[in-house]
């Protein structure tokens, strides 16, 4: 085929994507140290196996699959009532937020809904995006010709950077030149660091003001250990007139192989409710009914025990390296609400050679920070997703060989 005829954008984007280099470079490390014993503290996959209330979930819907009366084919597009009542129940009304089932869109993924939404903006709306963040909101941007160029400071030239540093505490100021998006990621991931009511507040307000539209990624809200932070753009006045929320059961409940998560979008956006509605009816499927059925477990008394044990599992071992790196006299952020730890490095070393030094003298493996954004430069990812005993070990040859 011609290769003229294909999108270009997608030559706009940056080199290889951050994992598959780092793979590449922890399979040498390998090959030349076929002894080394690797602790990978960059994993951003869960590892605890899914809550017995889930699996019982499981194999009773299978079993109605294989019945004639129970049997079910394609279900709604937006997904079965039973799933969008109990994530309201269990998500929003148990936090005090009146939310209408009819506005939550039940899908496979948070990563598909979040680089899907822009297709329903015109290829001249301009972005803003936290720095350092996720990189899918960029990507699916740049893919859809909405970025301009790549300059050599790793900005996009039609990009609004949204810089999330230790100095302003993690808390983004507003956009500085007028945009129509704003991605919001809170717990952030990388940084593990959450944005306080007041910094949602001023977004809120700001997009009301100026008619644009917040894209909130809450992927990480069952981690936020603090019950006065907020774990939804929706406990913050005004938002249901500028917000989409996504939201996932993947780092909550384990789903990452099983694929289940929601948007939220307020009836009182309706043209975007009715597009999107649209938009899924037309592209997507629905989740299939097994699955759906498992989700819904984990809004049982029982179900909610056991998904709360796995994070707190989770936040020990976040604990652990937070306390650990700093008792070894290094500054950390993150990690209270979040499974990431962001660890800055010492001496201004750049995050891809701190990335081979910790794995040659250590042999640990975690991501470097400026994978996700140019303002990630100068700090590292770990997160506490990995075997907690294992962790220990990891932070232990920290402390004697970094
Ligand atoms: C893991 C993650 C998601 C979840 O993606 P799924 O496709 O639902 O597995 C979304 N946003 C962020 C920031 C994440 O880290």
């Amino acid at each position: 085929m011609n290769d003229s005829y294909i999108n270009s954008n997608y030559d706009r984007l940056p080199g290889s994507y951050l994992f598959s280099t780092i793979a590449h470079k922890i399979k040498e490390y390998q090959g030349i140290h076929p002894e080394a014993d690797i602790i990978r503290l960059g994993i951003g996959d869960v590892t605890t196996p899914l809550i017995p209330e889930v699996i019982k979930a499981m194999h009773k819907a299978v079993d109605e699959m294989g019945v004639k009366d129970t049997f079910r084919g394609y279900g709604p597009e937006q997904g079965y009532d039973f799933l969008r009542e109990a994530i309201v129940r269990g998500e929003y009304t148990a936090r005090g937020i009146d939310m209408d089932p009819n506005d939550i869109f039940v899908s496979d993924g948070s990563k598909c809904d979040v680089a899907n939404i822009q297709e329903l903006f015109s290829e001249d709306v301009r972005i803003a995006i936290p720095d350092p963040v996720y990189p899918v909101y960029l990507d699916s941007n740049v893919m859809a010709g909405r970025t301009g160029t790549l300059q050599g400071d790793g900005h996009f030239s039609e990009v609004t950077y949204l810089a999330s540093t230790a100095e302003n505490d993690f808390q983004p100021d507003l956009p500085k030149n007028p945009v129509q998006l704003i991605y919001l990621c809170s717990p952030n991931n990388p940084t593990g660091t959450v944005l306080s009511r007041e910094t949602l507040q001023k977004f809120v307000d700001y997009a009301n003001k100026t008619g644009s539209l917040i894209l909130f990624d809450g992927a990480y809200n069952c981690y936020i250990q603090d019950e006065s932070l907020p774990h939804s753009i929706f406990e913050i006045p005004g938002a249901r007139t500028c917000a989409i929320e996504f939201r996932s059961f993947s780092k909550t409940a384990g789903f990452t192989g099983v694929r289940c998560a929601y948007t939220v979008i307020p009836h009182e956006l309706s043209k975007l409710h009715s597009m999107w509605n649209r938009r899924q009816c037309t592209k997507f499927n629905g989740v299939n009914y097994v699955t759906q059925r498992a989700a819904e477990a984990i809004y049982t008394p029982q179900g909610w025990k056991e998904t709360t044990a796995v994070i707190k599992g989770y936040m020990d071992t976040a604990k652990l390296i937070r306390k650990e790196l700093t008792a070894a006299g290094y500054t950390v952020f993150g990690g209270e609400h979040a499974p990431y730890i962001w660890w800055k490095i010492p001496d201004g070393e750049k995050s891809f050679d701190f990335f081979d030094r910790l794995l040659s003298t250590c042999q640990v493996v975690g991501t470097p920070g400026s994978g996700f954004g140019p303002c990630g430069e100068g700090y590292f990812r770990l997160t506490a997703f990995g075997d907690h005993e294992r962790t220990k070990v990891a932070l232990q040859r920290i402390k004697e060989n970094l």
